[in-house]
């Protein structure tokens, strides 16, 4: 290794020591130290012992020579940090806000070796007839019983392994003196710990191209060949066969000799993922997600490094997957709030894929039926290639009739039931005809924001236009700015006393389904009834195989499964997720829509998706019936420009956390004020609005208290310049207050 010295990055959460830190590398270490090593350190005043990461290796350093330390040593056991991760991780420290130390972490899923395991054999070192003769003569000794045990096993089955031992009830004393002898011999093997080894993909067969997704690869392709780095989305349908375009783009990437990865939002996804990719791809798919052993993850992190698989299946962690050769990475389900992080670096996977993909020139396709408005917004700029599929693949598949349900009108017929009666008969007739049906409810009993049964007005923030969640029983909140004031005793827009929080379970659906018809078979799917390993597979491959005729659930049940005896989905209650207090509240229930209405009717027969609601006019419930995406999109951007809303604006928000509540609050006063300072630095249109401090939705968890400070403005510069001020301001503070950022 060419240079003297190494740049190390402390294993220590402190702010304070987030930065690099100079050592000489002794002579004997010459070989062993790289850019990524692990390094074993001396620290402080009292050389305490410390971990780090070499970040650089440098020929020359400014601490003088006196104050120099040498590095101790090589941590063997650790994985070391490729250079690319290396560069990803300065990138998002530098984007996002958070340690060096944190966001190196971040970019090594896998971070130590774990002893690999070895399968032992042991094979005859001498020809059959030699064994047979020993075999005839202990026989004939009559009192070595063990030693006979292990000669017929071996002349049986022509080994002994572990389970023969068990079988034969053979002794590691035999064994040892039949190896002794040289009449045994012991065989080794590696074996990579697959957590999928048994998925084969035979269940599955591919169908052929069909003449549109073949169109999509080859203009994919062709673009992301002519731009290397580039990203493309494909829009598509739900059912329209999206998951087809991307296995053809990864077997175009394997054939030129690199790999890819596959991003999926959550681990219950990836079964069904690795099922699809084997059939095509055999064993050289692999997976990496937190729910794997150390060990599993390890070998799978090692076989992709050393380029023996080509392409990786996982949430988003598996962005860091080190490949020789990147060549491709899929977004699929783009649109969904699973691939941000929310510890720090707190960042979005669809920024850092991008990122990736520039740095090291591979393609980057993103996909959904619904995208995501940042998404849409690099669509219509041209920075994103668009490509769209608006038929499903299936023949004879249609879209499904939506019906949209007026609530209100429902109240006013005396109608107090969770089911309209329009949901209710066509239920009936599905239960009649033996088709299936999907309830569905977004979250699970999501309570706090009133609304009013007689108008659908939401009770909503003056300031931020997000809505305002009850605290106590007597108060109403912002979580975003701390406007708050009392609960009205009626509607303000239209003096009805009906105001409530909606409080609706899916236990409770259930109940409702069970007294209305009491004959139908149902399954509820929600985080109490999926706990535990394979709870999700297991309710839906019984909802599958027709063992219910109504499956009730929470958002898990619209993600990607296909359900062909599904004619019917109903959706409870859609104004839960509308009165979220979030400013994406309407993205995020337009998305919930059109993702549940697309689980109708997937097969032959015609599906139906009705949507319950107590505000039809909605601008995203009215377009989500039409599926007009654009529709969404221009009332959604006007709303957002005015209220100063990411993507078209930035914002970043401060969280700050601390074991008194006296002292965050107090803090994070302080540092509103400061912001406030260094706002007033800034030319009046770079200058950020300021809101808050005020309380997130979770305001204590396990003890420790949280306050928030938003900034919104409309540069990317100038937020992470807000953020590395109030870095540096933090650093000057002697509280024990942690911050997080957030820059959207
Ligand atoms: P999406 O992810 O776009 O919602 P999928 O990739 O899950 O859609 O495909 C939906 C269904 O259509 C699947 O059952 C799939 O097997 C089927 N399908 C996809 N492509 C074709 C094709 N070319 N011919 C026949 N069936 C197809
Ligand atoms: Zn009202
Ligand atoms: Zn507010």
């Amino acid at each position: 290794m060419i240079g003297s010295y190494a740049a190390v990055i402390l294993k220590q959460k402190s702010l304070r020591l987030d930065r690099v830190f100079d050592y000489r590398i002794p002579d004997r270490l010459r070989e062993s130290v790289r850019v990524g090593s692990l390094l074993r350190v001396p620290f402080g005043t009292g050389n305490t012992e410390r971990e780090g990461y070499c970040v650089d290796i440098l020929e020359e350093t400014e601490i003088p020579a006196e104050r120099l330390k040498d590095v101790l040593g090589v941590s063997e056991n650790a994985v070391p940090a490729e250079a690319e991760m290396i560069r990803m991780a300065a990138w998002l420290r530098q984007r996002y806000g958070s340690t060096m130390i944190q966001a190196l972490m971040t970019c090594l899923p896998v971070r130590e070796k774990v002893r690999k395991v070895v399968t032992r054999t042991w094979v005859p070192a001498v020809p059959e007839e030699q064994l047979r003769s020993l075999q005839e003569e202990t026989a004939g000794r009559g009192n070595q019983k063990a030693r006979l045990r292990l000669l017929d096993a071996v002349l049986l089955l022509g080994y002994i392994d572990e389970a023969a031992m068990d079988a034969y009830d053979i002794s590691q004393a035999v064994l040892k003196h039949f190896t002794d002898q040289g009449i045994l011999c012991l065989e080794e093997e590696e074996v990579s710990r697959d957590p999928y080894a048994t998925v084969t993909g035979q269940e599955y067969a591919e169908p052929p191209l069909s003449e549109r997704q073949r169109e999509a690869a080859d203009g994919i392709e062709a673009k992301l060949l002519e731009k290397p780095g580039s990203a493309c989305y494909l829009c598509g349908v739900t059912g329209s066969g999206k998951t087809l375009v991307y296995t053809e783009l990864i077997a175009r990437t394997v054939a030129r000799g690199q790999q890819a990865i596959f991003l999926i939002p959550e681990i219950a996804l990836t079964y069904q993922t690795v099922q699809r990719f084997r059939a095509r791809f055999g064993d050289r798919v692999s997976v990496l997600h937190s729910r794997l052993s150390a060990g599993e993850r390890f070998d799978q992190f090692e076989r992709a490094a050393r380029g023996e698989i080509d392409v990786m299946v996982g949430p988003r962690s598996a962005l860091f997957t080190p490949f020789p050769s990147l060549g491709l990475i899929v977004m699929d389900e783009e649109h969904e709030d699973s691939y941000k992080s929310e510890t720090s670096p707190c960042y979005h996977a669809r920024e850092a894929a991008a990122w990736r993909a520039r740095d090291c020139g591979a393609g980057f396709v993103l996909g959904s039926a619904t995208p995501s408005v940042e998404a849409y917004k690099s669509i219509r700029s041209g920075d994103v290639a668009y490509f769209t599929l608006p038929e499903r693949a299936r023949a004879g598949s249609r879209p499904p009739e939506v019906r949209i349900i007026d609530m209100r009108e429902e109240m006013k017929r005396g109608n107090k039931s969770i089911f309209s009666e329009e949901l209710a008969s066509l239920m009936e007739e599905r239960l009649e005809r033996r088709e299936q049906i999907l309830l569905f409810l977004n979250r699970r009993g999501y309570a706090g924001a009133l609304t009013c049964r007689a108008c659908g007005e939401v009770i909503k923030c003056p300031h931020c236009d997000v809505s305002l969640t009850l605290h106590g029983k007597t108060r109403l909140l912002c979580h975003y700015c701390g406007y708050t004031r009392p609960v009205p005793s009626e509607c303000p827009s239209c003096g009805s006393p009906y105001i409530a929080a909606f409080g609706i379970g899916t236990q409770k659906v259930e109940e409702a389904v069970r007294a209305m018809f009491p004959s139908a078979r149902t399954l509820r799917m929600d985080l109490d009834t999926t706990s535990g390993k394979g709870g999700h597979d297991r309710i839906l491959r019984a909802f599958g195989a027709g063992e219910a005729d109504i499956l009730i659930g929470t958002q898990m049940i619209v993600k990607g499964h296909d359900f062909p005896r599904v004619t019917l989905v109903g959706i409870v209650a859609a104004d839960l997720s509308l009165s979220m207090p979030d400013h994406r509240a309407a993205e995020k229930t337009y998305q919930l829509l059109v993702q549940a209405a697309g689980r109708a009717g997937r097969a032959e027969r015609p599906g139906t998706a009705v949507i319950q609601t107590y505000q039809p006019e909605h601008f995203c419930i009215r377009a989500a019936a039409a599926g007009d995406y654009d529709a969404f999109y221009r009332e959604e951007e006007a709303y957002r420009l005015l209220m100063k809303y990411p993507p078209f604006f930035r914002m970043v928000t401060v969280t700050f956390a601390s074991k008194s509540e006296a002292e965050c609050s107090a803090y994070a006063s302080d540092a509103a004020a400061f912001l406030a300072s260094q706002n007033a630095r800034l030319a009046p249109e770079k200058a950020f609005l300021l809101i808050g401090p005020a309380q997130p939705p979770v305001a204590k968890r396990k003890d420790v208290y949280y306050r928030t400070v938003c900034a919104k403005g409309s540069s990317l510069q100038t937020a992470v310049w807000l953020k590395d001020s109030l870095t540096a301001w933090a650093l000057s503070r002697k509280e024990k207050v942690s911050i997080q950022f957030d820059i959207r």
